[in-house]
């Protein structure tokens, strides 16, 4: 037999149209990361899938894997269908930036399981919060949390304790992605400015549940975003897209 049969929870990160009447789904579960699978006439209406299969639906997911790159989905179950999220166009952007970070950081069938609750929680935070007045899960700093995060879970958690060049925990200004992490006065080349706010943020944010977003000002967020592209730049080769939508 060179095929099988997986059970596994999954969040749906992307569904994509395929053929006449399939989908090509990006899966990401606890054990086996980011999973390429094809529903097979599943944009036909009496498909038995229903609506399942949408972006942000957190799954208990019947996979058969064969001998191509992509799964076939046998069946699907509802853990949560993140209703709410659905009617809140903030709520809704959030959660299509949170699935593309996971995507693009966590690729590979690598598992990493705290990703996969972590991303669950964000769904489930934005859920809870979506249709009220804008809250901290769906704007910027909520967003910036949920990536210093996905960082940390990488191993690609900058230094911030004290300068990442020579370890001075004094007089840190600046933040350098190549030397990863923030950098003092005297080692400051070649990196940007990063005020004590920005700072305050990301070290609060590691810290902290994502349910507790620290506050900051829009500057001190834009040096917070920064901070986490160059770090994606430099260890990653990797580019998101910005945190959060333009305003106006
Ligand atoms: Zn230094």
């Amino acid at each position: 037999m060179s095929s099988r049969s997986v059970k596994t929870e999954a969040v749906v990160l992307r569904s994509m149209r395929y053929g006449e009447a399939d989908r090509i789904l990006h899966l990401y579960t606890p054990h086996r990361g980011r999973v390429g699978a094809i529903a097979k006439g599943v944009r036909r209406a009496r498909s038995r899938f229903g609506g399942r299969l949408e972006p942000f639906f957190r799954l208990h997911a019947e996979l058969h894997e064969g001998r191509g790159e992509l799964l076939t989905v046998t069946g699907a179950q509802t853990v949560d269908g993140h209703a709410r999220l659905r009617g809140d166009a903030r709520a809704l952007d959030a959660a299509a930036r949170a699935c593309d970070a996971v995507g693009r950081l966590f690729e590979t069938s690598e598992p990493h399981p705290g990703v996969f609750n972590l991303l669950c929680r964000q769904l489930a935070l934005l859920d809870e919060q979506a249709g009220g007045p804008p809250r901290a899960a769906s704007g910027r700093a909520g967003a910036l949390a949920f990536r210093l995060k996905l960082l940390l879970a990488a191993g690609l958690a900058p230094q911030l304790g004290a300068c990442a060049s020579c370890g001075e925990r004094e007089h840190l200004v600046g933040f350098s992605g190549a030397a990863g992490g923030v950098v003092c006065a005297a080692c400051e080349a070649g990196s940007f400015q990063l005020g004590e706010d920005a700072h305050g943020f990301m070290t609060a944010a590691l810290g902290r549940a994502l349910t507790d977003v620290p506050a900051a000002s829009e500057p001190a967020l834009g040096q917070v975003e920064r901070a986490i592209a160059v770090t994606l730049e430099h260890h990653a080769h990797l580019r998101l897209m910005p945190a959060a939508a333009a305003r106006g």
